[in-house]
């Protein structure tokens, strides 16, 4: 069987992948608003006990399986030649496997050769979801990201060059009240450069066990109210000049989910942000996402 260590998470559009545990934790895990793997010691798993769960989910789930999503936090960080291994009995177990893909930190598109990331596409590693967080430097480096915008566009272009499809997500929010627009303006701004595939919003929430927990504990974070987020959304969606992109915002910390497909759908995405801002600005002066005693 397969067996999960802690707690699992993935991106949305995995939903339906199967999930195999290929790393345990982060090797960064320094991200201020993470709190995803404070908990684990970053590891590779030994490759017996993938091959065997994969050997069980073989036999359990075989032609159901055509999507397989590599956890925990940034298993590309894992030695190329491991992860070979990986896609090569991945590819034998399941007839029908049109896609695996992972998460990437900055960090570990750093440690990957071109050559490797090469290596690893035509093994079918075909997409990576990387967290871009923000354009902006400074909110990069108040969040710890470890890279600046220029880094970050030099890592994406990597795998881009390696014909994988990048997914990238923003996190609204970041910079609080006052940067709020330099940070959708830079953010849009970093996300053209990169043309990912794929693009998401998420929004910044404080949670228990980080530092940006501890930072709103203090009276450090200026979170913004729903209609901040949302005149925020729009600043970023607005400035975005996107080549042939799917643009969503349907993970469950969004204020306003939305989904499109750029340049296609852009502007009846501002239209309807215009929309709902409008109503949320009639309703009155908008309060912080939580109450919060800053
Ligand atoms: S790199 Fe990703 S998984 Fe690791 S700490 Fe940062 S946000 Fe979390």
């Amino acid at each position: 069987m397969i067996t999960y260590e802690g707690q699992l998470y993935r991106p949305p559009s995995e939903a339906n992948s199967l999930i195999l545990q290929a790393t345990i934790g982060c090797s960064y895990n320094r991200c201020t608003f993470c709190g995803m793997y404070r908990d684990k010691r970053f590891r590779v798993r030994p490759l017996d006990e993938l091959r065997k769960e994969i050997a069980w989910a073989a036999a359990e789930l075989g032609a159901a399986v055509d999507k397989v999503f590599l956890a925990d936090g940034d298993a590309l960080v894992a030695k190329a030649r491991f992860l070979e291994d990986v896609l090569v009995e991945l590819r034998a177990a399941f007839p029908r496997l049109r896609r695996v893909s992972c998460y990437a930190s900055p960090q570990s598109l750093q440690v990957r050769t071109p050559e490797e990331l090469d290596r690893l596409r035509a093994a079918g590693l075909t997409q990576l979801y990387l967290g871009v967080e923000s354009g902006d430097d400074a909110t990069l480096e108040r969040l710890d990201k470890g890279v600046d915008a220029e880094e970050m566009v030099r890592v994406a272009a990597k795998a881009s060059a390696a014909r994988m499809k990048l997914s990238c997500m923003i996190l609204l929010g970041a910079a609080g009240r006052e940067r709020s627009v330099e940070h959708a303006r830079a953010s849009a701004a970093i996300i053209n450069r990169i043309q990912p595939r794929f693009v998401s919003t998420l929004v910044m929430t404080p949670v228990e066990g980080t530092p940006l927990w501890d930072q709103a504990e203090r009276g450090e974070v200026d979170e913004p109210s729903v209609v901040e987020l949302t005149r925020e959304q729009r600043e970023f969606v607005a400035g975005l000049e996107l080549e042939g992109s799917v643009f969503r915002s349907n993970h469950v910390s969004n204020q306003l989910a939305l989904a499109g497909t750029l340049p296609k759908d852009k502007q009846d995405l501002v239209n309807t942000i215009d929309e709902v801002l409008a109503d949320l600005e009639r309703r009155g002066p908008g309060r912080r996402r939580r109450p919060r005693s800053l």
